[in-house]
């Protein structure tokens, strides 16, 4: 067993950089983000890092009304399919909650992230949430 290749901290300092940070699996291929210690598809542990273009498309939404700290209600979580094939939940940004509708399924996005502020009580770190841009 080699180290693991890429931690969750890692995972955060890359989506700080700008860049989309995630696994690929050696055994089927699969993409995988954020990481993970066993591919999603096949449960194999042979994962090798990879960076991700952070483009995709959105697949589905859902507008959340009653949120979490860090976050103003409401605000819309979409799915989106990554032009490499992972599937990524995240908040969509720019776009009024009040008017979303199903034009917005599959719109193109650009992924970027944003650092929650977490109560030291709660987790000790910052979390870190992937956001969408529509292009
Ligand atoms: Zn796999």
């Amino acid at each position: 067993m080699g180290s693991y290749p890429l931690t969750f901290h890692e995972f955060k300092q890359g989506l700080a950089e700008g860049e989309l940070p995630g696994l690929k699996c050696e055994e089927c291929g699969e993409g995988i983000v954020p990481p993970s210690a066993v591919c999603t598809a096949c449960g194999s542990t042979r994962l090798s890092r990879t960076s991700f273009a952070g483009k995709g498309s959105i697949r589905t939404f859902t507008v959340i009304r009653v949120g979490p700290e860090g976050f103003t209600p409401p605000y819309i979580v979409a799915l989106v399919e990554l032009d490499e094939g992972p599937w990524v939940l995240g908040n969509l940004v720019g776009v009024d909650a009040a008017s979303a509708g199903m034009d917005l399924m599959n719109k193109k996005v650009i992924v970027g992230s944003k650092v929650l502020p977490l109560k030291p009580s709660e987790s000790g770190v910052e979390g870190v949430v992937l956001t969408f841009e529509l292009t």
